[in-house]
């Protein structure tokens, strides 16, 4: 029997746990005032668990008689608000996310774990109307004429000042009066004048363009002023009285970006990064919540902040692999976006001076439109590429890292007191074979992708399908024995340029020396007031900094991120190639760019070199298609893991053997299918075994759908992902 005007409140538990990962029903107590979006604490079983009311009925589904009350309410605000909860079942079903592991995304971790409040400050003041006091009470006469004197002030600091007890006495009196205001906790950082700049006719038809919902791809070279053109759109969307989003790569969030956002849109600005203490996180999010910043600048996460009223979202660096996230949960930053675009009807703007082929096959097919930037706005000429042929320096006897005429050119630069960086191609942990007579690198010979050296069982395996094979004694092409492997590091080229300029600063920026807080910082502020100067660096220093008299960049081997064995290194390297160039030559003086490499005629090499974007895009859109890799089929990867082997590896086999019935009737769909070890066999004591498959594109989601129903449907020991179109396999 339901009982009049009950209500009862759909709750996803705030557990990230399989068996709950469902809506469960419980009743609204009478008297309890609650909201769809509200964290609750109900019981369950014989625990009181967190939870998030996602919807609020006048009937239920399950035995009225059994179903418990809610307990209390955490915060007295909903913290879910209705987009969010539509992201949430978007999410859902595009990944196949448990529910409680995407809403803990929507807030800082350290909020629902309630580790963090609300900054209260207490202040004392006079009383407008209040008695006199006794001559002898000094202290307190003393206190009355400070507050006379300055009005309202910290109550600290009046207690400090003048002794607690007599500021005590004065509230008593009710002569001093105390209040509470909550601070908030604001990154501090170092903001430059703000320097506005009249657009050139292509950024002003540029934004002119971005207008209305839909998707955006701005395609614009290097230093085309990219960054101009999206703070000029969110300063319209601004003035429309909407907000914006704008997102960075982490590793280009810079205080340099930060400046510049702050310094344009000043306290509209809130900005979301790793680096936020909790506190700092948790006041950002408040901020952005209760619609005190209007502009949210951030890496990844900040996708997920609570803004509303959006007017443009912007992705910067689009093609960045940090904007897919590899641990749980996993998802893919653009389509997020285009979610909340959609919801709220506005524009998203990719950019990038290189995107990636899935969203320039996007604008190709009109999913997208596609704007360009051609031209730096500064009207310099982008810097000269020349490719150097290091198995031509080793036939001339040159067996050093540095070509010869990357010597040359150092040598120029140090004599001009000019300054020179030096990058080091460096990828995760993968490394290949390579004859160093005739460059050549072991591929596939199903999958056409290079072999990846597992040092530990000392075999080349592909990553795509498993299979292994012999490592090279000697070059199957032209039968030398002179193989070799490893990548060169930072520390030994830093080591031979100092050996070479012993009175030249040479700075290193990798992981190593950036593990401290402010490091980063460090070493560029010391590279910028070296003159001469070399800075040899990873992937950090591909992007973002703009130093004036940087004239030369060298790429010490370009071809460490070819042979990467993933189907994207190619794109990569195109990436990278035109990134770190864009280094060089930004102000008056020309810059150069010397790129070495084992593999010259390689088609990559030969289009980052001209700039040719469009050139390069068609060579590799046709490559992934005859060989059949995304954005022309799906990759699907199903990671099974477990500190039991045999665990792991029967779970792996039962669904594999599943879905192998399931290609029986689906034979032309499956490109390939396979069940293995991963490449990385056992990560922190657990043994990881995986299923690979490629489908073609016509029926992709619905089998996608069939082979999750698969591995739902069971209830496995070992952790279950489920991926798509991994970033990498290892
Ligand atoms: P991108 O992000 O496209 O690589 P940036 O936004 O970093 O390029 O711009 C490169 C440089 O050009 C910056 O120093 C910027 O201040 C400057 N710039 C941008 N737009 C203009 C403009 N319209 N006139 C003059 N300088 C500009
Ligand atoms: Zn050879
Ligand atoms: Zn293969």
């Amino acid at each position: 029997m339901l009982e009049d005007n009950m209500k009862f409140a759909s709750v996803i538990i705030d557990q990230d746990a399989k068996a709950l990962d469902r809506v469960f029903e419980y009743i609204i107590p009478k008297e309890m005032e609650i909201k769809i979006g509200q964290r609750v604490v109900v019981p369950f079983g014989n625990r009181m668990l967190q939870g998030f009311v996602v919807d609020i009925k006048n009937t239920c589904e399950y035995d009225v008689k059994k179903l418990k009350s809610i307990n209390l309410i955490i915060e007295d605000y909903p913290v879910i608000k209705s987009e969010m909860l539509e992201l949430m079942n978007f999410m859902c079903e595009k990944y196949h996310l448990k529910l409680a592991s995407i809403l803990r995304l929507f807030l800082p971790s350290h909020m629902r774990e309630g580790k963090v409040k609300e900054l209260v400050v207490k202040y004392v003041e006079l009383k407008k109307i209040h008695e006199n006091i006794s001559k002898n009470a000094k202290k307190q006469a003393k206190i009355i004429e400070f507050l006379e004197k300055n009005g309202k002030c910290l109550f600290s600091e009046v207690s400090n000042e003048f002794g607690y007890s007599p500021l005590k006495a004065l509230i008593e009196k009710e002569i001093v009066r105390v209040f509470e205001k909550e601070i908030n906790r604001k990154p501090s950082f170092s903001v430059e004048e703000d320097k506005r700049v009249n657009l050139s006719n292509m950024q002003q038809n540029a934004v002119d363009s971005i207008n209305g919902e839909g998707v955006y791809l701005l395609h614009g070279v290097t230093g085309s002023g990219k960054t101009e053109v999206y703070m000029h759109l969110i300063d319209r969307e601004l003035k429309n009285n909407k907000t914006a989003i704008m997102l960075v790569p982490e590793i280009s969030l810079t205080p340099q970006v930060l400046s510049n956002f702050k310094a344009r849109f000043k306290e509209d600005v809130a900005i979301l990064h790793s680096g936020l203490s909790a506190g700092e996180k948790f006041d950002e999010w408040r901020r952005i919540f209760f619609g005190e910043a209007k502009v949210v600048v951030g890496a990844r996460s900040a996708i997920f902040a609570p803004i509303e009223n959006v007017g443009v979202i912007i992705i910067d660096e689009e093609h960045e692999q940090s904007y897919v996230s590899e641990s749980n949960p996993r998802y893919a930053t653009h389509d997020v976006a285009t979610f909340r675009a959609k919801y709220n009807k506005c524009p998203l703007v990719l950019g990038s001076a290189t995107p990636s082929i899935d969203s320039y096959s996007k604008a190709e097919k009109g999913e997208y439109k596609l704007i360009e930037l051609p031209v730096r706005a500064n009207g310099k000429e982008l810097p000269k590429i020349q490719i150097i042929d290091m198995l031509m320096e080793l036939r001339n006897g040159n067996n050093n890292i540095f070509s010869s005429q990357l010597m040359v050119d150092l040598y120029n630069v140090v004599n001009n007191k000019k300054q020179a960086m030096i990058f080091i191609n460096r990828r995760g942990f993968s490394s290949f074979q390579r004859c160093r007579d005739c460059g050549y690198v072991a591929k596939c010979t199903d999958c056409d992708i290079s072999l990846v050296l597992h040092k530990e069982d000392n075999r080349l395996k592909c990553h795509y399908c498993g299979k292994q094979f012999r490592v090279l004694d000697f070059c199957p092409e032209c039968k030398s024995a002179n193989i070799k492997q490893g990548a060169v590091g930072t520390e030994q080229v830093v080591e031979e340029l100092k050996k070479l300029f012993p009175d030249v600063n040479v700075l290193r920026m990798d992981n190593d020396t950036t593990s401290t807080k402010n490091a980063h910082q460090k070493i560029l502020t010391e590279f910028k007031n070296s003159k001469p100067g070399i800075l040899v660096g990873t992937q950090m220093i591909a992007k973002g900094h703009d130093f004036e008299d940087v004239v030369l960049v060298g790429i010490v081997d370009a071809d460490q991120s070819l042979y990467t064995g993933d189907y994207r290194s190619i794109e990569r390297t195109f990436q990278l190639i035109t990134q770190v160039s864009g280094r060089a030559g930004r102000s008056q003086s020309e810059g150069k760019v010397v790129l070495q490499t084992y593999s010259p005629r390689h088609f990559v090499y030969r289009f980052s070199a001209n700039y040719d974007y469009l050139g390069f895009y068609k060579k590799e859109a046709n490559l992934r298609e005859t060989t059949l890799f995304p954005p022309y089929s799906l990759v699907l990867r199903i990671l099974f893991s477990h500190e039991n082997e045999n665990i792991v590896s029967q779970e792996t086999k039962m669904c594999y053997n599943e879905i192998v019935n399931l290609r029986s009737e689906h034979e032309k769909d499956f490109i390939f299918l396979d069940a293995m070890k991963s490449p990385l066999k056992r990560i922190k004591n657990k043994f990881r075994y995986q299923i690979l498959m490629r489908l073609r594109l016509d029926n992709a989601k619905e089998i996608e759908n069939k082979v999750f129903n698969i591995i739902d449907g069971k209830n496995f020991k070992s952790s279950v992902f489920f991926e798509l179109n991994p970033q990498n396999l290892t």
